[in-house]
């Protein structure tokens, strides 16, 4: 498979661990220059150091950024055309799970959960869309969830599966807009896999066997599978698949 990354320049949103982190550690394996946007700084810090001394030849940076401030985002955009002058990939990857069932979802919760995954995205991919249609296209990826599509399987993710299902309508008005500006935009959706935000309910043994009954693979995934896919739809290979949803999900979403 082609996946050349060289001269690129890829953003990826919540790149301080878990998941983006993997993303960002791919594009710079296929030659990538990536920025990291995230409010962890210290950890972001760490992962930039880490990656430095690996991947020595690539233009790694990290800028701190709320993706939920537009102020914050906008300063992220000036960075990237100062540092780079393009943006070629853009990876909304930066979440937030807060548990809560219906009546237990308060007002304080939801907004915070609708204002980053779902806001955030929105302000991040418009900042990148401005830089990607003055430079002959781009790719935008947007990290949903199994729940943006079917309801967790006792519910309890009221204000995140609303967010994360706003991501997948989102993301196919925005590649019926932006296909004019050769702007492909897809969603990746994972299932259940190793990382902070799941990890804690994972380590009851009565919640994980229930979750394991809900895949048919029978394993949770692991960040690097979500980043091959992710890898996989900003390529040329799949440069005819724009507004869709790739489930990483070990087959929970089939029934
Ligand atoms: P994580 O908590 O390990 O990482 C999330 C990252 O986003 C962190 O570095 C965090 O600091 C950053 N972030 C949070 N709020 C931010 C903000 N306002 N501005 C900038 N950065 C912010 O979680 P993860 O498991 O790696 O999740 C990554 C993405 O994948 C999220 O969108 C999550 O909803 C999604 N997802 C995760 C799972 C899973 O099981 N882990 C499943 C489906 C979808």
């Amino acid at each position: 498979m082609k996946i050349d990354m060289k001269n690129r320049v890829v953003l990826v949103t919540g790149a301080a661990r878990g998941i983006g982190k993997a993303i960002a550690k791919k594009y710079l394996e296929e030659g990538a220059s990536v920025i990291i946007a995230d409010v962890l700084v210290d950890e972001a810090k760490k992962t930039v150091e880490e990656f430095k001394n690996v991947f020595k030849e690539n233009k790694i940076i990290f800028h701190e950024t709320d993706i939920s401030e537009k102020n914050e985002v906008e300063a992220l955009f000036t960075v990237i055309k100062e540092k780079f002058g393009k943006l070629d990939v853009l990876v909304n990857n930066a979440g937030i799970l807060v548990k809560s069932s219906f009546f237990d979802t308060t007002e304080e919760m939801w907004d915070k959960t609708m204002s980053v995954n779902l806001k955030g995205t929105f302000l991040c991919s418009k900042g990148a869309a401005e830089i990607m249609k003055n430079n002959g296209g781009g790719n935008i990826v947007n990290i949903s969830s199994i729940d943006g599509e079917v309801v967790y399987y006792h519910g309890h993710h009221v204000p995140y599966g609303v967010s994360k299902a706003g991501i997948i309508m989102l993301t196919k008005i925005m590649a019926v807009e932006l296909a004019d500006y050769n702007i492909r935009v897809n969603v990746v959706a994972p299932g259940v896999v190793k990382t902070d935000i799941s990890g804690g309910s994972m380590k009851d043994s009565g919640h994980l066997n229930e979750v394991m009954r809900e895949i048919p693979l029978k394993k949770l995934a692991v960040p690097e599978e979500v980043a091959g896919a992710v890898v996989f739809l900003t390529s040329s290979e799949a440069s005819y698949i724009t507004g869709t949803t790739l489930f990483v999900d070990g087959g929970w979403t089939i029934h």
